[in-house]
């Protein structure tokens, strides 16, 4: 990733940090950190930790032999790195830091799953600072997606698009569920870094949302529900789509005609501001019989207009009911 988006991030937790009294934010190898260098180094049992301070230097306290890869990936963005050799204490190093930065004492934001061996540490070394979790200062910049987060939601959503286009070239009729999304599995595998679920209810069981598929044998005449999500570079996806094996039973094509109307989110009064990503997913669940389901991520348009009006949309898979050969 360029310095930019990574620069104007720093800036605007920065900010945060200063309206909100935080003095610095200290974080491990971590989707937060990822979210402010660009990329995410192992999680050793040695020390990594980027140190953000409202005001002064930041600084990537890293186990020498990682400092080449910290390097590499920071390019010109700026963060100092310190490497620390194995005589050194890497907590000491972080607390300099700070004392450059003149934040030694005060609130200090500590990432939200650092390691109480580590964090147990900081507080020995900075008796002064009284330390919070890093969400406070960055949850409110993570809400709202940057154009370069935007468009790697549409990177994942188009990678769990290809998965859901092959739903018509599988077979259904006579496979239990598990084989089906053991089958959805690897080529969701195919298309992001991860797979972190698959549900495929069929018959009945599309009429429970968090179905975990199982011996059930999919029947000609099932309705099947299949809800995939994976993770490619750092982002999930998360889509849904109802299909049905031959024919239709009775009512069910006009159970999934009456759902087609989707942006509606029933009993979230957080305020939808622009560059929030959010799943919009309609269900209509008929339990012992069966159930539809349809799931699409969206991301609020800039408020100037520029993109289509409403939401945008980031699955593109049709969203009609799919008739599988059964
Ligand atoms: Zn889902
Ligand atoms: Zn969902």
């Amino acid at each position: 990733m360029t310095a930019s988006p990574r620069a104007e991030r720093l800036a605007r937790v920065r900010k945060e940090m200063t309206d909100g009294g935080v003095g610095a934010v200290l974080l491990r190898p971590s989707a937060d950190f990822r979210y402010f260098t660009g990329y995410l180094p192992p999680l050793l049992e040695r020390l990594t930790m980027l140190v953000v301070p409202a005001q002064g230097d930041a600084r990537l306290v890293v186990p020498a032999l990682e400092a080449p890869l910290a390097h590499e990936h920071l390019g010109d963005l700026e963060v100092e790195v310190v490497p620390w050799q194995e005589t050194e204490d890497p907590v000491a190093l972080v607390r300099d830091a700070l004392r450059a930065a003149g934040t030694a004492t005060g609130r200090l934001a500590a990432g939200d799953q650092l390691w109480s061996t580590f964090l147990l540490r900081l507080q020995a070394a900075l008796p002064e600072a009284e330390l919070t979790v890093a969400s406070t200062v960055t949850r409110p910049l993570r809400m709202v997606k940057d154009p370069a987060e935007v468009e790697a939601l549409a990177r994942v959503a188009a990678a769990v698009d290809r998965v859901v286009d092959g739903l018509g070239d599988l077979r259904w009729a006579g496979r239990r569920e598990r084989e089906v999304a053991r089958e959805l599995d690897a080529a969701s595998r195919a298309e992001h870094d991860e797979t972190l679920f698959v549900i495929v209810g069929a018959g009945p069981n599309s009429a429970s949302p968090h179905h975990s598929p199982g011996d059930r044998v999919i029947r000609h005449g099932d309705p099947v529900v299949v809800d995939i999500g994976g993770r490619l570079d750092g982002y999930c996806s998360d889509t849904t789509r109802t299909l049905v094996v031959g024919e239709p039973p009775p009512g069910f094509v006009e159970l999934c005609q009456v759902h087609e109307d989707p942006y509606i989110v029933a009993g979230n009064r957080e305020r939808l501001v622009a560059g929030t990503a959010f799943s919009v997913e309609p269900g209509i669940y008929l339990p012992g019989r069966f159930g539809a389901r349809i799931e699409d991520i969206v991301v609020c348009p800039e408020p100037d207009g520029s993109a289509e009006p409403g939401a945008r949309r980031l699955n593109q898979t049709a969203r009609r009911l799919r008739v599988v050969p059964g």
